[in-house]
This record gives structure tokens, C-alpha cells and sequence, in this order.
């Protein structure tokens, strides 16, 4: 007997990590609903750090170039000490781009900045969110999940194949599935605000009183907007006055400046910080990402960006699984994100022991462009590899010219929904070619042209070796040229057999 789905894929929540699946679904052609119980988009700027690996996401979304333009690079920032002078130091290492990483440098982007961007994207995609739709009960069974939906006209009811929880640290999906959040609670009480201010220049993210965490007050102006974003740790009990005038009060007390006045307050949250880790990621039809199944302090700005990179990993193989590929495939998104998640929020915990005093600096372990996954069921060598790029490495970016002398870029080829295949002085008719698989190939009568070496010299390909390239950027096997039976079989168990379309 059929099934009648209403949808394919229902998503609850519509911040960045339900937005990013929704783009990664909708460019699929795959059927879902976005649903939001807020009744307008969050307006808040909290994750405003891009790192250099969701650049990358970004781009291979189309959404990179808008979201630089929306923002801007973060300022130095000014150290005020006791005595009244200051210090002025680079928040983040400044690193020039390569061939491999051509982004390496955080961006400054207003969480409501890149929302915003993204819906935009979405909507040039035939999507939007649906706001004032509030998730408030499913049920699952082995073929799909019944979800309940309340909104201002009432309740629906409808049936999808799968149901993913995108709705943050408080997730009601993950309790209704009765997933353990076990973690703690660091021991920190934070307010985080968007101002308007007088009395401070833009060009310097101001800190005052760092290494004192009864007095610790930071003032970052807001790139794209004419805002600062206000930080300060607060007491862990007690009311706090989020009031412009309970604001200008604070900063006064905290920094012994009258002259510094806020005018009016956008948005303010005061919040506890905890690192919690989801046990589960995945029961049966229904997957938490994002917020939903892990949350950590702000310092290193890493929240938004896995977020984002758990969506970017499991839309692909929710897509592949929704056009025939085997259903094993998704549990690899546990598999691969949640260790992920674990080693983050050791980060993020270590930098807020950093931050309590007074350390702000930012190196290459926020950029998030090491992230790999070596152990997943999805990564194969044949034979073995013992040096260079293995499989499960993100894949570099390399300079090229295509073989009609126009420059291109790796990162241009991997661009879109395809799996990409490069051969290095191989035989083309050795892989034959199947929907959704870009095969390329460099060498005597190759479409590519390694001319600077850059994709030599990263990958360290030998003559005959194949390399495949996920859609989410990450290598997935790499087999010399006697194993392209093996490639064969990688490649029907996700979906690309020859015989299964
Ligand atoms: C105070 C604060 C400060 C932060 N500062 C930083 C920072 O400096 N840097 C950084 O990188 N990250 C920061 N973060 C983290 C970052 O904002 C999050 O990691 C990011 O928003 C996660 O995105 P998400 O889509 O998973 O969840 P969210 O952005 O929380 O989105 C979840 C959405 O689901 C919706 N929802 C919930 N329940 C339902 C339901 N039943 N039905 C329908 N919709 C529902 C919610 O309304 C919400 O819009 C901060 C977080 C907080 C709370």
C-alpha cells in the first residue's frame, strides 16, 4: 500500500540551521516545510562570528558574496586599563588567502544579518519559512512521522517522511524524544544586546575591565548595521535591567564613563552558559541539528557556524536517501557530527576560561577549515594512504584552467549539489558516468589544467589515482587505478549505482 506524505521532510524552526537545510533540500528539488513559531524573524545579532569553513558553505550555497556585502571584518580592539590608557590588539590572527583556503579570516555578520540572507536565497529558490507555525506533537512509526502544527487558525495535522528538530538549545523535539542533554552549567550568567549608542568610535571593539568577571563590559560595533553589540557578564541570580536607561547605567558603573549613552535597545537576552551535548542525533525518522542537539558558550564563535555545518551535512544524504539511496546513509550524520559537536564545546569552554581573564585572541582552531571526518563509514582509501590529503579530509580549493584556457577554481567545479570525481592521468572510460557525478580529469587530454601544480602539490595524486569529492566538500575515497571496482561499489551505496537509477 502507498503512503500519502503531505511532504517529504518537515523542519521545526527556521534559524540558521533549519535555514541552511531548508536551502540544501530546496536546491534538491525535494519536498519540505519550514515552519517557525515565532511570528516574525529573530532579530537578535548573537552569532555574528563567520568562519572561514562556512565561507566556504556559503559559497557553494551562492549566498557568500551577499552575506560579505551584508557585513564586514572585525575591528582591533581597545584594551581600557586602570589606569586609563589602553592597548589596541588584533582580536583575530590576520592570515593571507592560499590557493588551498581562500577564506582565513572570520567574517562580522549580525545573526538577523545572515538569516536574512539566507531567506532571501530561499525565496529565489520557490521557499520561505512560515511563521506562527508552532511544532506541538508527532508520532513516529516505521514509515514516516505524524506531526501536529498549531497556528493561528487552528491545528493541522500531516504525515512526512522525516522530521528534523532545528529549534535550538531548548528544543522540544529533542524532549519529546526523550533524548538525554547531559553537560553542565559553566557557572556563567552573560547579557548579550544590541544598541544604539553615543559616546564611542566605531572602529575598535571596546573592552573594559577584562580579567575582572564581576566587571567585564565589551562594546563591539555591529558591522552592516549602526549598532554596537553590548556583552557583559552579570551575577548568576537576580533581575537585570536590559532597559536603555538600566544599560547606560551598567556601562557607566563598568567602565567610570558618563558620556557613553544608550539610546535605545533592538533586542537584549540575559542567559546562562552551559556545554551540553546531545546523547543521541537521530531516533528512527527524526534528526536534531544545530542548537537542538548541542549548545556551548559564545567565546570562539562557534555555535551558529556547526550549526550551519551539521545542516549542510545531513541535507545532501536526507536528499539522496528521499531519491533511493540506501537508508544506512543517514546514520553516518550522527556518526560524523556529533564528535564533531564534542570537540567544540571543549574549545568553546576552554576559550571561556581564556576569555574570564582577559584572553580574546583567535587563531586557526576557531576557523572550523580542519573539521574532517577520517573515521566515517563514508571514507575510503585503496590502497591505503600514508601521506597527504586522506579520505575524509575537507577537500582544498586549487587554482585551475580548464582546458579551454579560462581560470577556474576547484571550489567552482565541487560548486552545487553533484558529486565530483577527479581522475589524474587516468583513462576517462574507467568510471562511466550516472546522474548527479562530475567526472574531470587532469593530464594528456584532460578537461583540467593543474598549470600552477596547486592541485598536485595539495592532493598528492599519483598517475591513475581517482579522487571523489562529497557535495558537502569533503573527500570521500581516493583509489589508485586498479581499484575503480571499489569506487563502483562507494558509489551504489550512496545512491550512484549504475544500475539503480
Ligand atoms: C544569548 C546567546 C548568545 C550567543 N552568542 C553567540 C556568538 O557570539 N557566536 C556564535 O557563533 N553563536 C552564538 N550563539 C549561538 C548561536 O546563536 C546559535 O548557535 C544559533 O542560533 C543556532 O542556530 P539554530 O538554528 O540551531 O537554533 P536557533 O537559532 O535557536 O533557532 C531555532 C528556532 O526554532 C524555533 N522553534 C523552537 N521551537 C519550535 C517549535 N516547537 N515549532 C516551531 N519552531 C520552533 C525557535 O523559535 C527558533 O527560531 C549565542 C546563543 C545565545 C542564546
Amino acid at each position: 500500500m502507498t503512503q500519502e506524505f503531505a511532504t517529504d521532510v518537515l523542519i521545526c524552526g527556521a534559524g540558521a540551521a533549519g535555514l541552511t537545510l531548508a536551502l540544501e533540500l530546496a536546491r534538491r528539488n525535494i519536498s519540505f516545510r519550514l515552519i517557525e513559531k515565532m511570528d516574525s524573524p529573530f532579530p537578535g545579532s548573537r552569532g555574528k562570528g563567520i568562519q572561514p569553513r562556512t565561507q566556504e558553505i556559503f559559497e557553494d550555497l551562492g549566498i557568500l558574496d551577499r552575506i560579505v556585502a551584508a557585513g564586514g571584518l572585525y575591528p582591533p580592539q581597545r584594551e581600557y586599563q586602570d589606569d586609563g590608557g589602553h592597548t589596541v590588539t588584533d582580536v583575530m590572527e590576520h592570515h593571507d588567502p592560499t590557493p588551498a583556503e581562500p577564506y582565513r579570516i572570520p567574517l562580522m555578520v549580525p545573526q538577523f544579518l545572515t538569516e536574512s540572507v539566507m531567506r532571501e536565497r530561499l525565496v529565489a529558490l520557490g521557499h520561505r519559512p512560515e511563521f506562527g507555525y508552532e511544532l506541538t506533537g508527532f508520532e513516529q512509526n516505521e514509515s514516516g512521522v505524524t506531526a501536529r502544527i498549531a497556528c493561528k487558525s487552528g491545528e493541522e495535522v500531516i504525515r512526512v517522511r522525516y522530521l528534523i528538530g532545528a529549534d535550538g538549545g531548548r528544543s522540544f523535539v529533542r524532549h519529546r524524544l526523550d533524548v538525554g542533554f547531559p553537560g553542565k552549567t559553566l557557572g556563567v550568567r552573560a547579557i548579550v544586546a544590541d544598541v544604539m549608542l553615543t559616546g564611542l568610535e566605531r572602529d575598535v571593539w571596546h573592552r573594559f575591565s577584562e580579567g575582572s568577571m564581576q566587571r567585564q563590559m565589551a562594546l563591539c560595533p555591529l558591522a552592516g548595521t549602526e549598532m554596537f553589540q553590548l556583552q557583559a557578564p552579570i551575577p548568576l541570580e537576580g533581575d537585570v535591567d536590559l532597559t536603555a536607561e538600566g544599560l547606560t547605567a551598567m556601562v557607566a558603573e563598568r567602565t567610570g564613563r558618563d558620556d557613553v549613552l544608550i539610546q535605545s535597545v533592538s533586542w537584549a537576552s540575559a542567559y546562562t552558559m552551559n556545554a551540553r551535548l546531545a546523547d543521541r542525533y537521530r531516533v528512527g525518522r527524526v534528526f536534531l541539528v544545530g542548537d537542538a542537539a548541542h549548545i556551548h558558550p559564545p567565546t570562539g564563535g562557534q555555535g551558529l557556524n556547526t550549526s550551519v555545518q551539521d545542516a549542510y551535512n545531513l541535507g545532501w544524504k536526507l536528499a539522496a536517501v528521499a531519491n533511493g539511496a540506501p537508508e544506512v546513509l543517514l546514520d553516518s550524520y550522527e556518526a560524523e557530527r556529533r564528535p564533531i559537536a564534542a570537540s567544540m564545546l571543549g574549545l568553546a569552554t576552554r576559550l571561556l576560561d581564556a576569555a574570564k581573564q582577559g584572553e580574546m585572541r583567535r587563531g586557526r582552531e576557531v576557523h572550523q577549515l580542519d573539521i574532517g571526518y577520517p573515521e566515517s563509514a563514508l571514507a575510503m582509501e585503496a590502497p591505503e594512504r600514508s601521506h597527504g590529503l586522506l579520505a575524509g579530509d575537507r577537500a582544498p580549493d586549487a587554482p585551475l584552467r580548464g582546458a579551454s584556457g579560462q581560470p577556474t577554481r576547484l571550489f567552482e567545479l565541487f560548486k552545487g549539489t553533484h558529486w565530483t570525481l577527479l581522475g589524474h592521468e587516468v583513462e576517462r572510460g574507467a568510471v562511466l558516468p550516472r546522474p548527479g557525478l562530475h567526472i574531470h580529469t587532469s593530464g594528456l587530454r584532460g578537461d583540467i589544467v593543474d598549470e600552477g601544480g596547486h592541485l598536485r602539490d595539495s592532493y598528492a595524486l599519483a598517475p591513475g589515482d581517482w579522487l571523489l569529492v562529497r557535495p558537502d566538500g569533503y573527500i570521500g575515497a581516493i583509489v589508485a587505478s586498479g581499484e575503480t571496482a571499489a569506487l563502483e561499489a562507494y558509489l551504489r551505496n550512496v545512491g550512484m549505482g549504475i544500475q539503480s537509477r
